[in-house]
Formats: C-alpha cells, sequence, structure tokens
C-alpha cells in the first residue's frame, strides 16, 4: 500500500550549489539544478532514488548555483522545466539549447495545480532577474524553500507562515564576512537588501514564521567562506531558545551540505 506522505531531501544547498528532492505519491521533483547533472545524479543514488524518475524541475533564478545543469537534466532525463519569465530570458545562453516542449512559464505569486501537489511561488528581492521561491503543498502539508533573499518582507512571511517544515537561509556569519577576504563591493552585495540572510537573519526569520505546526527546519545555502556549520547552528538554536521555543523539543534543525544529501524525510 502506498502511504501519502510529503517527503523531502536537501541534496545539496550552499553558496557552491542548490538542489532540492520533493516527493509526494504521484511526483518526483527537484527544486533548482545548482551541480553537475552527474552529481545531482549521485546525490539522487545516495538518497535511493533514480534520477530517471523525476518528472519535473523548478527553477528560482538564474545565478548558476542554481541553474548549473537545467539544459542538462531537461534533455537527458526529459524534464518538464518551470521558471518564470524573467528567469528564462536570463538563462538563455546559459543553458545550451531547451526543448520548446519542456519550458513552462510559472509566473510570480501564483499557486500552480501538479494533481497531488500544489506549488506556490513567492517573489523575493535578491540580485537576479527575477527571483521566486516556492511553498510545497500536499495532503495538508506544507514546505517552504527560502533561500537566496536579502530581506523577508511582510508580503513573504504572510505566505509562509506556520508551514510544517523550512528550508530557510543562514548564509554567514557577519563577522566572518566583514573581517574575511571578500572585496568591499562584494561584502555590501552581500550583506544588502537584495543580498543573503546572515545567521542571525535567518534565526530572526525563523521567530517570525515558524508556528506550532513546524516541526523540520533545515538551515541552508552556507557560504563556504564566511561561515561555519557548528557556527550557524549554534547562532540559530541560541537565539531560538532565547525566545523559549526549544530545539529538539519543540521542532528539530537540520545542518545541510553541499557534497552530502540529508536523509529523505517526511513532512
Ligand atoms: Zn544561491
Ligand atoms: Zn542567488
Amino acid at each position: 500500500m502506498q502511504n501519502d506522505d510529503l517527503k523531502i531531501s536537501v541534496l545539496s544547498s550552499g553558496s557552491a550549489g542548490n538542489v532540492t528532492y520533493i516527493e509526494t505519491p504521484q511526483h518526483k521533483v527537484l527544486l533548482d539544478a545548482g551541480l553537475s547533472g552527474k552529481k545531482i545524479a549521485d546525490l539522487m543514488k545516495s538518497i535511493n532514488r533514480d534520477i530517471n524518475d523525476v518528472d519535473s524541475l523548478l527553477v528560482t533564478h538564474e545565478h548558476s548555483d542554481h541553474r548549473q545543469s537545467v539544459g542538462v537534466l531537461a534533455r537527458k532525463y526529459d524534464l518538464n522545466v518551470y521558471a518564470n519569465e524573467g528567469t528564462w530570458a536570463a538563462m538563455d545562453g546559459k543553458i545550451g539549447k531547451m526543448p520548446a516542449d519542456k519550458m513552462n512559464i510559472f509566473p510570480a505569486d501564483t499557486v500552480m495545480d501538479f494533481g497531488d501537489l500544489d506549488i506556490e511561488s513567492f517573489a523575493v528581492s535578491h540580485d537576479a532577474a527575477e527571483p521566486q521561491f516556492y511553498v510545497f503543498h500536499h495532503n495538508n502539508r506544507s514546505f517552504v524553500v527560502l533561500t537566496d533573499v536579502g530581506y523577508v518582507s511582510d508580503h513573504i512571511e504572510g505566505v509562509i507562515k506556520n508551514a510544517d517544515g523550512y528550508l530557510l537561509e543562514c548564509n554567514h556569519d557577519v563577522e566572518m564576512l566583514q573581517n574575511g577576504e571578500y572585496s568591499w563591493p562584494l561584502k555590501q552585495r552581500i550583506l544588502g537588501d537584495r543580498g543573503h540572510l546572515s545567521n542571525v537573519d535567518g534565526a530572526n526569520a525563523m521567530l517570525d514564521v515558524i508556528g506550532d505546526r513546524t516541526k523540520k527546519v533545515f538551515l541552508g545555502h552556507r557560504s563556504q567562506h564566511n561561515n561555519l556549520k557548528s557556527l550557524a547552528h549554534l547562532t540559530v538554536a541560541s537565539i531560538l531558545s532565547d525566545h523559549d521555543l526549544g530545539v529538539g523539543h519543540d521542532f528539530n534543525l537540520f545542518d545541510t551540505d553541499v557534497a552530502n544529501a540529508s536523509s529523505l524525510i517526511v513532512v
């Protein structure tokens, strides 16, 4: 008998590559393809799934850590690919020739019905052409992916509030970034309203959106240069516990990695 779960594995997350796998009884979906096709196929194997069974690929924005193998995967595995018009235009010339019948428009701030999976898009402030992230709804469960965002607006908070699970950005430690080797303009870009959320920003966003339904939060899009897995985890856990939210009691925090998939969990 088939169960009716919404399952997630964060296959890869970090400033060097991003891919998330979403599964329902009817669908096997990838969100972003920011690594080589070979690496993504291997990560799928590591969670006992076959990339040949994936039906759809959604793209958040055209930065290479999200779209590297979009064209390769679409051609090789016959995937239906979804992105908004601005992202398609910005990917043009970077992903090879896309089969026209595989290119689908997914406008911002809309819900698309995929049978047993509803997917909701929302626009974000980030320095790409038309960046958007997504909420996955199945069987009264919801999972939100939100990384690559300069700040979390009231509108976004309203859309993503009290989901069952999240992948939320904890990109950098502000002190490590400020004392690190990045150029001043790049530091300003990351810290700005169209850049990335720091560990503290990510924790504050969690305080605003998690609710009584929320049981699983993945910390994502960690910078290789300006953050550490343990630092991101400790920073977030201590801010949440300062607000009487018990990590390990009320809900669980999961680390993510650019090179290793998280285990496939039920949301
Ligand atoms: Zn990114
Ligand atoms: Zn980006």
